[in-house]
């Protein structure tokens, strides 16, 4: 079966053919291509055909696909031991890494994904604080959470207007969005809502509306206003933990979160998920604490070993970001000039490994407003220009894309290049 028959068929079986809506490739008039093996920064689809990727799995292969050391981890823990459903020593060993090797995370807990991380430590954060309504950011996404599908409405304080069918307004009731890097909003929220805000989560270097670095005056007066009104401040790591650096943007930033989350990285490339912080917030969690969170999975054998591998490496080994630092600015240098020589308008933002170009007059992006303003029939010409060239990346250009280890200079120049052939 060719790439077409496969999605066709796949559409059969799975809703859309996919498990997870951005791959579907919806609003473009080509199907995805059927993904078979990767190998560093190669992939291959069904056909043969082969890309530089610069997806890595939305973020996690940072060490580039099948790395031998993580695949040696995984076959060789696979082999004795899939899941007990018990403690075991590799959960102490990768839960000890995190807590020394990063700060602000005394005591951790493993789970499954990205969202449950989130979703685990919004309700921990309630629990602790005996408050109900959490604040977040427009365009942060922080899993798909019932609570924290919500977009933006027209007023900083208009409380919750649910962003997916089938959340029940209740849900989403206690959920509070102010703008990101716009100091007057979260003021204006605090004012109305102090007091009864359990929590604000926000991602300090944006990924999922595209690239957006948080300002540090703004994250300053967060970490203010929480102490004030007595809220937690949750750093959501989920994509920048271990990739802007080691010690993930909470290090770009003199900022200290009550309570982080981590997943994508942390995991090696399997299934995972993570939130961890203050000693005295953590032991809230059952058993020892009132605050209810378990997983069948969790901390599951394979994922620790692969996880353990990979933040092993990345820690032992600084050239591996300095490496990534290096064809980062390269990229975003090439871009520049050949957006200019091109008449090609960009604003590229980007920090260590993660990057997003956005098509637009505009000088600075910096906020969700920013964003909406891009020129998306732009962009789905220039994605399929780049996956005819060979270049693969995410369908959206409020998405990043993602440098490992792997990539060669080589590998960023025929980005360049490929971008440099693209005539509007
Ligand atoms: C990917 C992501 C999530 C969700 O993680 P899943 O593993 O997909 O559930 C949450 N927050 C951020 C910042 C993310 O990038």
């Amino acid at each position: 079966m060719n790439n077409n028959e496969i999605f066709e068929a796949s559409k059969k079986y799975m809703p859309g053919g996919v498990n997870s809506p951005v791959r579907a490739y919806n609003g473009f008039d080509i199907n995805p291509p059927i993904i078979k093996q990767g190998k560093g920064v190669r992939i291959y689809d069904e056909e043969g055909n082969e890309y530089i990727d610069f997806v890595l799995a939305w973020g996690p292969l940072i060490l580039g696909h099948c790395d031998e050391d993580v695949v040696e981890a995984i076959s060789k823990t696979a082999c004795n031991a899939i899941a007990f459903g018990a403690p075991t020593r590799l959960e102490l060993e990768l839960s000890k890494f995190i807590c020394e090797t990063v700060d602000n995370v005394e005591m951790i807990r493993m789970v499954n994904s990205g969202t449950e991380a989130t979703m685990s430590a919004v309700k921990l954060a309630r629990g602790y604080t005996k408050k109900s309504k959490i604040l977040k950011f427009s365009g942060c996404y922080h899993g798909h959470f019932e609570g924290f599908l919500v977009e933006a409405g027209s007023g900083v304080l208009t409380a919750g207007i649910a962003g997916s069918a089938g959340i029940p307004s209740e849900t989403v009731e206690n959920t509070l969005v102010a703008e990101y890097n716009n100091i007057e909003s979260i003021r204006k929220v605090f004012e109305e809502q102090g007091d009864n805000i359990a929590a604000v989560i926000i991602e300090p270097v944006a990924g999922n509306m595209g690239v957006i670095v948080a300002k540090e005056e703004f994250l300053r007066e967060l970490r203010v206003l929480c102490d004030k009104y007595g809220a937690l401040l949750i750093f959501d790591e989920v994509m920048s933990g271990f990739r802007v650096a080691y010690k993930g943007a909470q290090s770009l930033f003199g900022v200290k979160p009550d309570l982080v989350t981590y997943a994508k990285i942390m995991g090696g490339g399997l299934p995972s998920g993570a939130y961890g912080g203050k000693k005295e917030i953590m032991q809230m969690l059952s058993p020892i604490g009132p605050v209810y969170q378990a997983g069948t999975m969790s901390g599951n054998p394979i994922v620790m070993a692969a996880g353990l591998t990979t933040l092993k490496k990345l820690y032992e080994n600084p050239m591996i970001y300095k490496h990534i630092e290096e064809i980062g600015d390269r990229l975003e240098q090439g871009i520049k000039e050949a957006s200019k020589e091109n008449k090609i308008p960009v604003v590229i933002n980007r920090a260590g490994g993660m990057f997003t170009i956005f098509f637009t007059e505009k000088e600075t992006i910096e906020s969700y407003a920013d964003v909406k303003n891009c020129d998306n029939d732009r962009f789905k010409r220039y994605f399929i220009h780049m996956i005819k060239k060979g270049i693969n990346m995410p369908p959206s250009q409020f998405e990043a894309l993602f440098l490992s280890a792997k990539h060669s200079s080589e590998d960023i120049d025929k980005f360049i290049e490929a971008f440099k052939s693209f005539e509007g």
